[in-house]
């Protein structure tokens, strides 16, 4: 079994969800008193939340850079950022490691394509629905990506850090995501990509009448898989 190198703290909610998933389903294939090798390197979400408000994104990469190099240094063979939107400095992460970083789109991507799902709409942090470093990587599977419009962009990612990365879960705001998810629907999407890691703590299969991908526990999964391959 490989030793996986999490990068987490992004938020912790999610982490922690990251860390049961991989540790159940090393269980579950291996038996008996198995569990996961890893190491998890959980950074103050705090100052990453700071750098992605003022747009300084080479300072966060450069962070997560050093982070990924002490996992490692620690035994890591290979890297899992535990959150969607930080993929978008991966680069500088890549660039001071030797091994491998498991991509949660690429992932998310392949578990899509096994599903015959063409269309999908995307729920996340703005930085993730708006920009495109993550919505390409989804795009250059084949798979056509729609986003909330404007202001339902804003209140997605408002639910994400004001509520969800505190850990605090409201009906209202499950609500209103099950709104902005039938609007999607409505607009072709066959399924939709739970893309920020906190989002599986409020909405689940049963608010959408689309399959949903619920990137942590895909890219979770994967990481057993690669783990264990
Ligand atoms: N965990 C979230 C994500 O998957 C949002 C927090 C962050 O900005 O890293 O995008």
């Amino acid at each position: 079994m490989k030793t996986i190198g999490l990068i987490g703290g992004m938020s912790w909610e999610s982490s922690s969800a990251y860390y049961q998933i991989i540790n159940e389903e090393v269980k579950k294939r291996l038996g008996g008193l198995h569990s996961a090798k890893c190491l998890l390197y959980s950074v103050d979400f705090a100052e990453v939340e700071r750098y992605q408000a003022r747009g300084e994104w080479e300072k966060s990469g450069k962070l997560l850079g050093d982070v990924a190099l002490s996992l490692e240094k620690g035994g890591a063979e290979f890297i899992v950022i535990c959150t969607n939107t930080m993929h978008k400095v991966i680069e500088y992460i890549e660039e001071k490691i030797n091994i491998p970083v498991l991509h949660i789109a690429e992932a998310t991507a392949t578990h899509i394509k096994k599903s015959n799902v063409s269309t999908v709409g995307l729920l996340g942090t703005k930085f993730t629905m708006e920009q495109d470093f993550y919505k390409s990587r989804i795009e250059s599977n084949g798979i056509k990506v729609l986003v909330p419009d404007l202001s339902e962009r804003d209140m997605v990612h408002k639910v994400i850090y004001e509520e969800l990365c505190l850990g605090n879960i409201q009906q209202a705001s499950r609500d209103y995501y099950k709104k902005v998810i039938k609007r999607l629907v409505d607009s072709g999407a066959e399924g939709i990509i739970l893309g920020c890691t906190e989002i599986g703590m409020l909405v689940k299969q049963e608010d959408s009448e689309v399959p949903v991908f619920d990137t942590t526990v895909i890219h979770a999964i994967e990481s057993v898989n690669a783990a264990l391959e």
